[in-house]
């Protein structure tokens, strides 16, 4: 039924704007695997990310792009000639490649930010969008900030655009500042106003600094917006982005209220959150709409018996539908590699052989430590072998001694490049000593920025989630490690934190 509503494009910039956010850096593989993951959720268009930022960057969006099937791939660029070029040449392999360019528009940021006059931006435009034109025949041009946009400037802008070439007009609503009916009158009035509006997609861009972000993509819906850019867990700068989850799922439960549908299977969102928040490290607000640990739980008495009689009772969406399966429980000891196998298939992981054979190891050993397995505990140990793959300092083993008379201490066994390194520390308490015995065996100046523990499941055998993050003069990376030893999570993550920061200063310095 609701396959005949007018299909809205979702528009995922979690790797460019939600990359932007401070300490939310990826890797290239991660990046890599995201973009797998959104494709294969059916996202129309992924900004891989803004290729004249540096050489990483380029890269990282020139192998989603040659990597990609059916999704637009587009890369972000400034009006500058240079910046166009590179996004060009980044976004080139991809089946359907896009440039996103954009310039400020409104009088404080022309005004002190590009030191412009409204006469030089509207120039900037025309030539900005006929250049990515001349480049790839799918252009979106974003009016930045364009909610404190005088707005027949703002028409100007866009009109100019249109005309040379422009295929999507994004209207950005930068600051986080509208509330949704206006912003929906915005979109609505332009639509109106401009000749050619019809020959364009127009797109939302909504920032969450007042909590407003979601509300007001729906409402530019509502009003002729046919694209709206969104982010996993609403990641990005400041308070972040529209959350991709919560857009896709209030189009889904409300067709009857918003007539619209969107091409995502949202079976995949779950996965997608955990996985974004394990990259990034920012955990997960537990009542997080969709998405939150809590958000399909059901705690009061009363509420438990109504769910028992008809889930109907409180349950607007089932937790199925976004990829928390139902039958959570599912693995002891005596599973065997072929049940495992299918069982890490129905979390949506293909794994080779080699890295299967290793996943099932550690699943073993975790199923030695822990009575019940649960799918989270399957896709943290899997998760976390794919993005250590390659890591230069492996740990080999800690040991410890914590307890009421100190000092604590901990002695530990790494290998560097394939050779062996030990050293020994006392701190105060077990995470002190864990942590200098490491700054012994591999010296380093990263500071430690963040550390923080959760459980990956209920029980006190679940497994601990570590996240670190460590700063290096401005480079951040964020390791995360699961365990049943809350010290060996511990000392995992801060590893894994080491080697991305090591590995991010190499890729620095080779630029
Ligand atoms: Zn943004």
């Amino acid at each position: 039924m609701t396959d005949t509503l007018p299909q809205i494009r979702i528009f995922d910039t979690t790797l460019r704007d939600g990359e932007q956010s401070p300490g939310a850096s990826m890797t290239h593989r991660e990046k890599l695997e995201i973009a797998g993951l959104l494709e294969e959720m059916g996202v129309d268009v992924i900004e891989a990310g803004f290729p004249a930022a540096s050489q990483g960057d380029f890269e990282a969006v020139s192998e989603i792009a040659r990597q990609s099937k059916s999704a637009i791939i587009c890369g972000l660029a400034r009006s500058s000639e240079s910046d166009i070029a590179r996004a060009g040449a980044a976004v080139r392999l991809a089946a359907r490649p896009r440039i996103h360019t954009f310039i400020s528009t409104s009088p404080v940021h022309m005004k002190h930010k590009l030191k412009m006059g409204p006469n030089a931006v509207l120039e900037a435009v025309g030539r900005s969008v006929g250049q990515a034109r001349n480049l790839v025949d799918d252009v979106e041009w974003s009016a930045e900030d364009a909610t404190r946009t005088e707005f027949d400037f703002l028409c100007k802008t866009i009109d100019a655009a249109i005309t040379a070439g422009a295929t999507t007009i994004n209207v950005p609503d930068t600051v986080g500042y509208s509330h949704p009916q206006e912003y929906g009158a915005l979109i609505r009035a332009l639509i109106e106003a401009i000749p050619d509006s019809d020959k364009v997609t127009w797109s939302t861009h909504c920032h969450n600094d007042l909590g407003l972000a979601v509300a007001n993509s729906l409402a530019g819906v509502s009003n002729g917006a046919r694209q709206v850019e969104c982010t996993i867990n609403g990641l990005g700068e400041r308070a972040g982005n529209a959350a991709l989850e919560e857009v896709v799922m209030a189009m889904r439960v409300r067709p009857d209220t918003l007539a619209y549908r969107t091409g995502i299977d949202t079976t995949g969102l779950h996965r997608a959150s955990q996985m974004v928040s394990r990259v990034t490290g920012f955990p997960i607000q537990f009542n997080k709409a969709i998405v939150g640990k809590n958000a399909f739980a059901h705690e009061s008495g009363i509420h438990q018996d109504g769910m028992l009689k008809n889930t109907q009772t409180y349950e607007i969406m089932r937790p199925e539908d976004v990829g928390v399966s139902d039958s959570n429980l599912v693995m002891g000891k005596h599973s065997g590699r072929h049940a495992f196998r299918d069982k890490l298939a129905s979390l949506g992981y293909e794994l080779d052989p080699d890295a299967l054979n290793d996943a099932f190891r550690r699943f073993k050993a975790l199923a030695d430590a822990k009575k019940q397995v649960f799918d989270d505990d399957l896709v943290a140990i899997v998760d976390e072998q794919l993005s250590a793959e390659g890591e230069r300092i492996l740990l080999k083993r800690l040991h410890i001694v914590a307890g009421t008379d100190g000092p604590q201490t901990a002695s530990i066994e790494v290998e560097i490049d394939g050779a062996s390194h030990t050293a020994e520390a006392s701190g105060n308490g077990p995470v002190d000593a864990v942590f200098k015995a490491i700054r012994a065996v591999a010296p380093h100046d990263g500071k430690l920025d963040l550390y923080q523990v959760h459980t990956v499941t209920g029980g006190t055998d679940a497994q601990a989630d570590v996240s670190v993050r460590l700063n290096g003069e401005g480079i951040m990376a964020v390791g995360r490690s699961h365990d049943v030893d809350t010290l060996v999570a511990s000392a995992q993550a801060y590893i894994h934190a080491l080697n991305k920061l090591e590995a991010r200063r190499r890729k620095r310095m080779a630029a």
